[in-house]
C-alpha cells in the first residue's frame, strides 16, 4: 500500500462519517440532505478523471457552510458519481452507466433516506452532459411522484436554459447564472478549462500537472463545435484531442477559490428563498 497522504476526502462531512444515531436524530428534526452528483470522467492531460466528483463535494460543503449561518441545518449524501459521459465517453477513464441504472441507483438512495424520515434533497450536480442531466432529472421527477419525496435540482441558469428545461417546473431551484465565470474571454468555456482547472488548483494542487498545464492553448471553439461534440464518440474527440474544452491557461487558485465560495453563497441563498416559500426563477436570463 503506497503512503496515505492528507487529501481531501469526499466522506468528511458527509453522512457517511456520521453515525446511525446521528442519523436517525438529524430526520427527526427535519433537516435537508445535500446530493452531491458527478461522474469519473477524462478532464484533459493535467487534471485527473475526479475533477467532477470533487466539484460536487465541495460545492455542497459550501451550501452546507452558507445554510449553516442562516440557522438551516443540512447533511450531506454520501458523493454519487456512475453517472453518464457522452461527450467524453471515447476517453480512457471515462466511465459511464446505462440511463436506467443511473435512474435506479438515484432513486433507491432517495427510497434509503425517505425510509429515515428524510423528506427533503437538493441535488447538487456538477456535469452538465445532457444524457446525464436527463436521467437526473428523471430520478429526481419519479422519486417526487412515486415515493412522495421532495427532490430538487439546483441549477445554474446558464445551464437550465442551454439543457432547455422549464424554468417553472417545481422540482427545479434556479439560480442567477456564474457564467461564463472568470476573466472576460473570446473562448467558450465548457470543460477541464479555467473554472475546473482553478478550483483543483486550490483545493487539491498535487492533482493538478501544473508542467503539461504551463503547455495548454485555449481550444478556440464555437457554440457550434458543442453541439457536435455532445453527441459524443470518436468524432467528438477530434473536437477535443487533448480532452478540454475552452481556455485552462487563466487558471489560478485564488480564482478556484474564489468562484467555489461564491458558488456556495449563491446557491445557499436560493435553497433559503425556497424554504421561505419566496423563490421565484431568476427572470432576465442574462446570457
Ligand atoms: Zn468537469
Amino acid at each position: 500500500m503506497g503512503k496515505l497522504q492528507r487529501r481531501i476526502n469526499i466522506f468528511e462531512e458527509t453522512m457517511a462519517h456520521m453515525t446511525y444515531v446521528q442519523i436517525e436524530a438529524a430526520a427527526q428534526e427535519g433537516t435537508l440532505v445535500l446530493f452531491p452528483v458527478g461522474v469519473v470522467e477524462e478532464h484533459g492531460p493535467h487534471l485527473p478523471l475526479a475533477v467532477d466528483v470533487y466539484g460536487a463535494y465541495l460545492q455542497s460543503r459550501e451550501v452546507k457552510s452558507e445554510l449553516e449561518k442562516k440557522g438551516i441545518k443540512s447533511l450531506i449524501a454520501p458523493p454519487f458519481y456512475w453517472g453518464i459521459n457522452v461527450a467524453t465517453g471515447s476517453f480512457g477513464g471515462s466511465f459511464s452507466c446505462r440511463e436506467e441504472t443511473m435512474i435506479s441507483v438515484l432513486l433507491d438512495a432517495m427510497s434509503s433516506l425517505r425510509n429515515w424520515g428524510f423528506d427533503r434533497v437538493f441535488f447538487i450536480n456538477h456535469h452538465m452532459d445532457s444524457g446525464h442531466m436527463k436521467a437526473l432529472n428523471q430520478a429526481i421527477q419519479k422519486a417526487r411522484k412515486e415515493i412522495g419525496m421532495g427532490a430538487y435540482l439546483v441549477i445554474d441558469q446558464f445551464f437550465a436554459k442551454g439543457l432547455a428545461l422549464k424554468a417553472d417546473e417545481p422540482h427545479l431551484v434556479i439560480y442567477q447564472s456564474l457564467f461564463p465565470s472568470g476573466p472576460p474571454s473570446p473562448y467558450l468555456n465548457i470543460h477541464a478549462e479555467g473554472h475546473e482547472t482553478s478550483f483543483m488548483w486550490h483545493y487539491l494542487p498535487e492533482l493538478v500537472n501544473q508542467e503539461v498545464w504551463k503547455t495548454l492553448k485555449p481550444t478556440d471553439l464555437s457554440l457550434d463545435h458543442f453541439r457536435f461534440w455532445v453527441r459524443g464518440g470518436t468524432e467528438a474527440r477530434k473536437v477535443t484531442p487533448q480532452g478540454y474544452f475552452g481556455d485552462p491557461t487563466t487558471a489560478s487558485p485564488e480564482r478556484g477559490r474564489e468562484e467555489m465560495e461564491t458558488y456556495g453563497r449563491r446557491a445557499a441563498g436560493v435553497i433559503e428563498a425556497f424554504l421561505q416559500g419566496r423563490y421565484s426563477p431568476p427572470k432576465d436570463p442574462g446570457i
